[in-house]
């Protein structure tokens, strides 16, 4: 028997989780807040066509909690939370749906504020935002943040210059091979400042107009097929499309001592996998603590928008790897697990200050 919603809440830490259905758009919801500690809970809203609302719950749920930890490591006051909208985006997205949408985000008084994510856009941030002032990611004209894209792959930038540091001695990335896989909007921002600093950048997408896109920007590239990557020497691998890519089979193959990307989930298994890069001297930079760029940059938005803040505070990012990669190595553990300790401390510890226990 499937675990009731309840028990998935209690092994898995969530407060609250929200449903809401309406059969005059079309719109099945699900809400879940994991951890309002630091503040109020943020995450994006997906919609995606899950092969059961089961699988839509434990998504959320996993998402959700994955946000408090990003958060909690990067230093911002806001807990985390993700909403899942259960169906085909192509055939439900109009503005009641997402004005209905709205109306949900708003009942719940801002314990859950929302932004893009699959599947989501700019544009429907708008429409939720008629219905609630608990959206970020608005455009540029209303006073948003807009795409937070170059802000992710500017904080993947930062951390892959500081375990270029950790493994070379140097944070300085000319001449390093460095393999971005996935040309999209991430790994193409990256690559701008890894081209820019003189690196030797290889890419791989399995959808050849973005390859074309990025070599008519940058023709200095080299593109390498998609099942050929890890044949290469390398010294950074950058992870920057799926999760999972970092797994037994692909760990096996690897001839590189950094792994730095933007990708989330990129452990398979991270009680395996974690260790597994230690024995084999890889220095892996968590994916929630470099790819926060995103979190941060909407952190401001709520605060005002200030790009230059926005960057200024992405930056951090540089020196939080190098914190995290010297605990590892002073606790004998791998760097995912020392940065989901230095997570869970922060909480504890903000939880005290606000009991006062
Ligand atoms: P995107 O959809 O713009 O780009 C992903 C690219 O990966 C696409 O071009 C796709 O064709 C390619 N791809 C898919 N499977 C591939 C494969 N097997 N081999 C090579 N390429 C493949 O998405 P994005 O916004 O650039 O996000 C990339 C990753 O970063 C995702 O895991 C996302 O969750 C994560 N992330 C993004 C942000 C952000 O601000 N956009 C923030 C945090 C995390």
């Amino acid at each position: 028997m499937q675990p009731s919603t309840l028990e998935l809440m209690q092994q898995m830490g969530h407060e609250q989780v929200a449903f809401c259905q309406d059969p005059h758009t079309g719109l099945n919801a699900i809400i879940a807040i994991h951890n309002t500690v630091l503040g109020p809970s943020l995450g994006g809203t997906r919609v995606w066509n899950y092969a059961s609302h089961q699988d839509a719950l434990v998504d959320a749920l996993r998402l959700s909690r994955g946000m408090t930890y990003k958060s909690a490591l990067a230093g911002l006051n806001l807990g985390g939370g993700k909403a899942v909208l259960i169906g085909d985006a192509s055939k439900l997205k109009n503005e009641a749906y997402w004005r209905r949408y709205g109306r949900f985000v708003n009942s719940l008084n801002g314990k859950y504020i929302t932004a893009e994510d699959v599947n989501t856009s700019k544009t429907d941030m708008e429409y939720i935002g008629m219905e609630t002032k608990f959206v970020t990611g608005k455009p540029e004209y209303m006073g948003g943040s807009g795409d937070p894209s170059p802000l992710t792959s500017y904080g993947v930038y930062m951390g892959m210059k500081a375990a270029a540091k950790k493994a070379f001695g140097s944070d300085d990335l000319s001449g390093r091979k460095v393999l971005v896989q996935g040309a999209g909007n991430v790994g193409r921002y990256l690559m701008e400042y890894l081209v820019k600093d003189g690196a030797k950048v290889y890419t791989s997408d399995i959808n050849e107009s973005k390859v074309k896109e990025v070599l008519a920007m940058m023709p200095s590239i080299e593109v390498v097929d998609s099942d050929k990557i890890f044949d290469l020497e390398m010294d950074i691998y950058a992870p920057c499309a799926l999760g999972a890519t970092v797994n037994t089979e692909t760990i096996g193959k690897m001839k590189c001592p950094v792994i730095a990307g933007g990708a989330n989930n990129q452990l398979a298994d991270e009680n395996v996998h974690g260790p597994m890069l230690v024995e084999k001297g890889i220095i892996y930079v968590p994916d929630f603590l470099i790819n926060a760029g995103g979190i941060i940059n909407i952190s401001i938005e709520i605060d005002g928008y200030n790009r230059e803040r926005a960057y200024n505070t992405v930056s951090k990012i540089y020196d939080r790897a190098l914190q995290i990669f010297d605990t590892a190595e002073r606790e004998g553990t791998h760097t995912q697990l020392a940065a989901m300790q230095a997570a869970e401390k922060r909480l504890n510890d903000i939880a005290k200050v606000h009991t006062g226990l």
